[in-house]
């Protein structure tokens, strides 16, 4: 777990701070004018639909308002937490007491300066990837299956195909917690394997990706095998966060979880799923409880069949 998630669970679950809260955060919010929403379900935010109320949902779709409002709510001390498209979160069902950042709708169009693009941390991978095939730009083509935004695809180092965000991205802004904007500079040193230690407990306002310019037709064949994978090995049309584990080095946490002999096995609503065993799917009504317990589950059985220990890719507010 990162230090800004150990910071992240201290908030998560208590009880609404006393005194005034939530009004003095209102008072913030709607001198900041960012949109927003209290007790909204977080569930209807994540992938797999699995989660309890924020306090506070904003949806900023300007930076300097977003900006302001951060600054207030940190000299209140008001907790904060960063969502993308939620693809990879798991939140726990009491939701989250504080104030949730949905950036999801900071997408204005990207900018392209000859083989670069420079996007938004709300622009959707897939959008993004068929919008640099119809400009001729390759680079990005392993991210048209994955559903996660640019902010969290940077903060997490998405990636598949032996390929990851830190091969393209070359400049991030960042946005820290009083309001401060910070353009870096990155190379592939500074991302390690599905995280991005830089970021650290900031926001990913946009990032700067370099590419390699190549026939529309040409990125069309790259993508074409990398979809027909994914359809072949994950499981379609379901609810659920991607993979739940890291692959452990020279491994498949997938592939440990086939052998151990645990796909399909059910708790409640969520079910580990029959086409890729890192996957956990919501059948329908899965709760937090009944995900985790067959994350625990798998977590048992794999050291004990394997003497592997796992380590969670998927983040988790509980
Ligand atoms: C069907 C499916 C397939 C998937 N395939 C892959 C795959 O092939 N490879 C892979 O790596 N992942 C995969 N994933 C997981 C997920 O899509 C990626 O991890 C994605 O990059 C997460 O982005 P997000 O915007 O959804 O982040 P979220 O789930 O919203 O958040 C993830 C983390 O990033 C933080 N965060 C989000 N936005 C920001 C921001 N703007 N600034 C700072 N922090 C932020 C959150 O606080 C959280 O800690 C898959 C998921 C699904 C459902």
């Amino acid at each position: 777990m990162r230090a800004g998630e150990r910071a992240l669970r201290a908030s998560v679950g208590e009880e609404i701070v006393s005194g005034g809260w939530a009004e003095k955060a209102g008072e913030i919010l709607d001198a900041s004018r960012v949109p927003y929403e209290r007790s909204f379900p977080l569930s209807r935010l994540t992938s797999l639909g699995v989660g309890g109320p924020a306090d506070f949902l904003l949806r900023p779709v300007q930076v300097p308002s977003l900006a302001q409002a951060l600054e207030g709510l940190t000299d209140e001390g008001i907790p904060l937490a960063f969502l993308g498209a939620g693809s990879n979160l798991l939140v726990g069902d009491a939701g989250f007491r504080g104030v949730v950042v949905c950036l999801a709708d900071l997408f204005s169009e990207p900018e392209v300066a000859g083989a670069t693009i420079r996007a938004e941390a709300g622009v959707r991978l897939p959008a993004l990837v068929s919008r640099l095939t119809r400009l001729g730009l390759s680079g990005l083509e392993w991210a048209e299956g994955v559903p996660g935004s640019v902010g969290g695809s940077v903060r997490m180092n998405a990636g598949a195909f032996q390929d990851s965000m830190q091969s393209c991205v070359r400049e991030v802004t960042l946005l820290d917690r009083h309001g401060r904007v910070d353009h870096r500079k990155v190379t592939s040193t500074d991302f390690v394997y599905r995280d991005a230690p830089f970021v650290g407990n900031r926001v990913v306002v946009d990032a700067l990706f370099e590419l390699t310019p190549r026939p529309p037709k040409e990125i069309e064949e790259i993508i074409r095998p990398f979809r027909e994978h994914r359809k072949r090995t994950q499981p379609q049309g379901v609810r659920s966060s991607g993979c739940i584990w890291k692959n452990p080095p020279g491994s498949h946490a997938g592939r440990l979880i086939q052998e151990a002999g645990l796909k399909g096995t059910v708790r409640g609503g969520a079910k580990i799923s029959e086409v890729h065993g890192n996957f956990i799917v919501n059948t329908g009504g899965a709760t937090f409880a009944d995900v985790m317990s067959l994350a625990d589950l798998i977590r048992e059985t794999v050291l004990k069949t394997h003497s592997v220990p796992l380590e969670m890719e998927v983040v988790v507010w509980s």
